[in-house]
């Protein structure tokens, strides 16, 4: 059989522990047989990170940028503990808080959903995505702790030197304090970035934030959504039949667990961080998750929402056998290779994509799973795999 051809190379981010074996058994075994796969190889595993002092994970956002899509393994985030374990030069930032600096980028996440894995809320047939606004607010705040009586206001100073003030409270007994901001170009790539991906995608937006309390701040990414929506996108969601509208945070809520799902839910940074755990959670299994960063000027890195797995890891280490879901892993390159087959006009790579994912489906549909979800399904007498046996029952489906 001739191999599938591709034009332009992937991006290839490889990562840690676990998903680093996993990335190995996946290109072996369902990618290299059918694809001529051509990537740009990047190791961002820790080691390599801590070798070039962290060039590699810049260098790896530069290729991004130029080749369009990415493929990203899951990596270690080092702190204090994997210093020591990994005799680091220094704590090195979070190469994908580096990566979506540099593309700018929103973060989308969306469940695989599977017969078998229901999810905890019965009326949600579709996945529904959370799209995470990843600049500023309470992430970038400024606090303080106020000891006693006292005065506390917001001052702008301009760059002329004019003071406006507002004040926050007078303080007649201690408390706290906290300051945050966001930025107007920050919003509107945000915007962007969520109304492209619904037209890619086919599905509603939905924006909520609480501006009936926060009229100024939150009243802002409102007006900028707006502003965007109406300038340069409202006529592309026409034709393609899909909808946006705003509406406020506890509606939304409210909304979301009576919906059948099938939507982008666009959240400011704070509530997209507890949404999107809670939304994870109730489709089933975080190893069941996709998780994809499209920047506003349509570059697209594609991985899977969970970590490197490092108890299964160590476990494996130790010479024992491991069952360590792949799914999410394997839909990262299935992502990133319908998405260069699209944007490269390859049909047999994007059938491609379509088929492993089917294959994949289907083995766990056919009972044959990993643990995690062999803990979880409503299928009867499911089959416990190991990590390698559950992506070669996928292979011999594909
Ligand atoms: P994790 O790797 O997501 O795993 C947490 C737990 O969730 C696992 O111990 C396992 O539970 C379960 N799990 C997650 N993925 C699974 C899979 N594919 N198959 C089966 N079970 C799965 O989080 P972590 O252990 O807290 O973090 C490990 C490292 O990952 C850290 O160094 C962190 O910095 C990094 N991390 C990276 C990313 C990223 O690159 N995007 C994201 C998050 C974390 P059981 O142990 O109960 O089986
Ligand atoms: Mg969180």
């Amino acid at each position: 059989m001739a191999k599938i051809e591709m034009k332009t190379p992937l991006v290839e981010m490889d990562g840690d522990e676990m998903t680093r074996i996993i990335w190995r058994l996946i290109k072996e075994r369902l990618i290299c047989p059918y694809v001529d796969l051509k990537t740009e190889y990047f190791d961002l595993g820790l080691a390599n990170r801590d070798a070039t002092d962290d060039a590699i994970t810049i260098e790896s956002a530069e290729a991004t940028k130029r080749l369009g899509v990415a493929v990203k393994c899951a990596t270690i985030t080092p702190n204090a503990a994997r210093v020591e374990e990994y005799g680091l030069k220094q704590m090195w930032k979070s190469p994908n808080g580096t990566i979506r600096a540099m593309l700018d980028g929103t973060v989308f996440r969306a469940p695989i959903l599977v017969k078998g894995i229901e999810p905890v809320v019965s009326c949600w047939k579709e996945p529904i995505t959370i799209a995470r606004h990843a600049y500023g607010d309470v992430y970038k705040n400024a606090e303080m702790i106020v000891p006693g009586a006292g005065k506390v206001e917001l001052v702008y100073t301009a760059a002329d030197g004019t003071e406006t003030r507002e004040l926050v409270h007078e303080f007649t007994n201690a408390g706290v304090v906290q300051g945050m901001h966001n930025l107007d170009a920050s919003i509107e790539s945000f915007a962007r970035s969520c109304f492209n991906y619904a037209l890619d995608t086919k599905q509603d937006v939905w924006f909520s934030t609480k501006d009936t309390i926060s009229k100024k701040y939150d009243h802002r990414f409102k007006d900028i959504f707006a502003e965007v929506f109406v300038a340069d996108y409202a006529k592309a969601f026409e034709e393609a039949g899909i909808e946006y509208f705003y509406t406020l945070i506890d509606d939304a809520v409210a909304r979301v667990v009576k919906a059948r799902g099938g939507f982008i839910w666009a959240c400011k940074n704070y509530d997209g961080d507890v949404m999107s755990d809670m939304v994870s959670s109730a489709f089933g299994s975080l190893a069941m998750m996709t998780s994809v960063l499209v920047s506003p000027t349509g570059v697209y890195e594609y991985e899977a929402a969970h970590g490197t797995v490092q108890r299964h890891y160590y476990k494996h280490l130790a010479g024992e056998l491991t069952s360590t879901n792949s799914v999410a892993t394997i839909f990262a390159w299935t992502g990133a290779l319908r998405k260069r087959g699209e944007l490269d006009e390859l049909l047999d790579l994007v059938s491609f994509a379509d088929r492993l994912e089917k294959a994949t489906l289907s083995t766990i549909e056919a009972g044959e799973m990993t643990g995690d979800l062999a803990r979880i399904t409503t299928l009867e007498n499911p089959r416990t795999l190991s990590t390698e046996e559950f992506i070669d029952a996928v292979a011999s489906r594909l």
